[in-house]
């Protein structure tokens, strides 16, 4: 993820960061607040019903993750170290509670982190956010569309 600076940004009103954020943590539009961030789980819609704004520019891709792990990975560490000091669990009790809270919280914790990815990409008019075009083509309100496979350069290929 490459945070861009385009020379227009200076002329834009700056967008508040921490509300975008805490709007998409609620899974609302980092806009205006009131419209859905999401159409089903973790499928965030193509615009605002509310307000209009656009938000299929959102490419969140793989850092929702990493910060799900990372929050999730220091409760449940944090927590089985805690319960090995202070509790005399048998393994099958450590057995039974860790790996379901692990999938219980990264599933609870997905989707909010997720949206607060989006409102940071959205305040800080990343990936198209702020009406520039992208650096990559842009992506298409309606999914599963294949991109052909193409070699790349530099590769060892047919050579005569
Ligand atoms: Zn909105």
């Amino acid at each position: 993820m490459s945070v861009q600076i385009h020379g227009s940004i200076a002329q834009e009103p700056e967008r508040e960061w921490r509300k975008a954020i805490g709007h998409g943590l609620k899974g609302r539009c980092p806009h205006c607040g009131r419209g859905r961030l999401f159409r089903a789980f973790l499928k965030p819609v193509d615009t605002c019903e509310a307000c209009g704004e656009p938000l299929h520019h959102q490419r969140a891709d793989d850092l929702p993750p990493y910060v799900v792990i990372t929050i999730v990975g220091h409760i449940i560490v944090g927590g089985l170290l805690l319960a090995e000091k202070y509790a005399d669990w048998p393994m099958s009790l450590h057995m039974a509670i860790w790996p379901a809270l692990t999938v219980l919280l990264s599933l609870i914790l997905m989707q909010p982190v997720k949206g607060g990815v989006i409102g940071l990409q959205w305040a800080l008019r990343m990936h198209g956010f702020g009406g520039e075009p992208d650096d990559r083509p842009e992506r298409q309100p309606s999914p599963h569309q294949p991109s052909p496979a193409q070699p790349m350069p530099g590769q060892p290929g047919h050579h005569r």
